[in-house]
């Protein structure tokens, strides 16, 4: 036997007909989290919804048995937060495996490379204690961010007429390049002349586009400038899909690490108020330099609600007293911009689409005692637009817009869980409130944190 069936309607919803309450005595909670999901030495994690996920918190817990850890798309405009004991670190370019000694930390051909960050953030990580020499590696087929980037990034927000809501870190602008075939990749500044000679030619594309956007073109800087922050760049140059493949063939783990997540993909995420990469995990092959072939398990990391930073629709959003509640509860302010975000009811159609877009082998719940006081939750299992039932995660943007929610209601637990280390630890409710997320998203459970310290997790194996 699954689950109860509608037994009466809320009427404390915004509409009747769209919210089911479940009830404890008819449902089944889960009883075991599925190991087969994080089985196998090439592992990708990805994050189900709009970034921000834990993917972070994830990638450190696994990045135990893994022995390389390598970032594939992205850029400083991710912001993954994870602890070392009591101590923080916010980690925008190197991946979170670098709090484990001794393994070897990469940013593939996929990420875009902000030099200023980077350095910054290396000799961050050597003043707290934590060695990195010879541990990073940049392919060198990755492109570099530079400072005019940053200034296209602004000026182009300013003069838009509907906003992005970027980091203002330069991302987009350098993806611009880099598919415009503009770009300058850590390979150029190899010989000093060619990378001379690129950077000169982005700095004058850049000066013309400012002018356009109403922008001092001044701000582009200058190639003294703009050389200056890159000459460390080539002593961390490295062939990051041959390393990978090297590490894969001597039996070693890896771990490919997404930023951001499927709902803001390029392609598959809520255009136009998207990243500027594919963040999922078809990605991870092109952007390090394997095959997809040489992937073996995808962990999707979600969420125990939803939240959102930047524009864009957000279909389960709380009312502000709740969106207040859950943002104080969950500490939900950006790692990059410290902006609030947006906070919601888990949202069951984004993690089944990113279920499948992912092709995920399991599933990792972060934030599940950020619930624990709460006394009842909902869960969308559908949505509904314009009448019809049943419609999938849709294709535009001022759909989802449109969209109402289907909701479910479930009881809270109101106890902590920050203490438990295995399913049997969890409360009733909160085992029954993951056995339906289980259900809803079609993938297994293999993961779920408590609380953001590394040992606040119960996990399959
Ligand atoms: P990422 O970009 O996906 O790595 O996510 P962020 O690091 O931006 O956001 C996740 C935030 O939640 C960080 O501050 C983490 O320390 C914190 N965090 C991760 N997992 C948990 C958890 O299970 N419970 C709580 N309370 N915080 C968590």
């Amino acid at each position: 036997m699954r689950r109860g069936t509608i037994a009466h309607l809320d009427p404390a919803a915004p509409s009747d007909s769209t919210v089911r309450r479940s009830f404890p005595e008819k449902r089944t909670t889960i009883a075991h989290l599925d190991p087969a999901a994080l089985r196998g030495s090439c592992t990708v994690v990805v994050g189900c919804q709009w970034g921000d996920e834990g993917k972070g918190k994830v990638v450190d817990v696994l990045a135990e048995r893994a022995d390389l850890i390598a970032r594939y798309q992205g850029g400083a405009n991710a912001g993954h937060t994870v602890y070392q004991r009591e101590e923080q670190f916010i980690l925008h370019q190197v991946p979170s495996g670098i709090l484990h000694p001794g393994k070897r930390c990469l940013l593939g051909n996929g990420v875009v490379v902000d030099p200023v960050q980077l350095f910054a953030e290396i000799d961050n990580l050597a003043g707290r204690g934590i060695e990195t020499r010879g541990r990073i590696g940049v392919s060198a087929r990755a492109h570099v961010v530079f400072p005019w980037h940053v200034a296209l990034d602004n000026a182009a927000e300013r003069a838009a007429r509907r906003r992005i809501g970027t980091t203002g870190r330069g991302i987009g602008p350098a993806y611009e390049a880099k598919t415009g075939r503009r770009g300058v990749r850590i390979a150029d500044l190899l010989d000093p002349a060619r990378g001379r000679e690129r950077v000169g030619r982005g700095i004058e594309w850049a000066r013309r586009r400012l002018r356009e956007l109403g922008a001092d073109p001044d701000d582009a800087g200058t190639i003294d400038d703009a050389l200056a922050v890159t000459g460390r760049l080539p002593e961390v140059a490295a062939d990051v899909g041959e390393e990978i493949a090297a590490a894969l063939a001597g039996g070693k783990g890896v771990l490919l690490e997404g930023a951001q997540g499927t709902a803001l993909d390029v392609d598959h995420g809520t255009y136009p108020f998207v990243t500027s990469s594919n963040t999922t995990a078809g990605a991870a092959a092109v952007g390090s330099g394997i095959g997809p072939t040489a992937i073996d398990a995808v962990v999707g990391v979600a969420k125990a609600y939803t939240t959102r930073v930047g524009n864009g629709p957000l279909p389960t959003a709380f009312d502000s007293e709740m969106d207040a509640l859950v943002r104080d509860l969950g500490g939900e302010f950006g790692a990059t911009t410290g902006r609030p975000r947006r906070c919601g009811w888990f949202d069951a159609p984004v993690v089944r689409y990113a279920a499948r877009v992912n092709g995920l082998t399991g599933i990792a719940i972060t934030k599940l005692d950020v619930l624990d006081t709460l006394p009842e939750l909902r869960i969308a299992t559908g949505y509904r637009l314009r009448g019809d039932a049943g419609v999938p995660f849709p294709a535009c943007s001022w759909q989802l817009q449109e969209v109402e929610p289907i909701y479910e209601v479930l009881p809270g637990w109101r106890s902590p869980t920050t203490e438990a280390r295995a399913v049997a630890d969890l409360p009733r409710n909160a085992r029954a409130y993951l056995h339906r997320i289980e259900e809803l998203v079609e993938a297994p459970i293999a993961m779920i944190s408590v609380g953001a310290r590394r040992s606040q997790v119960i996990r399959a194996d």
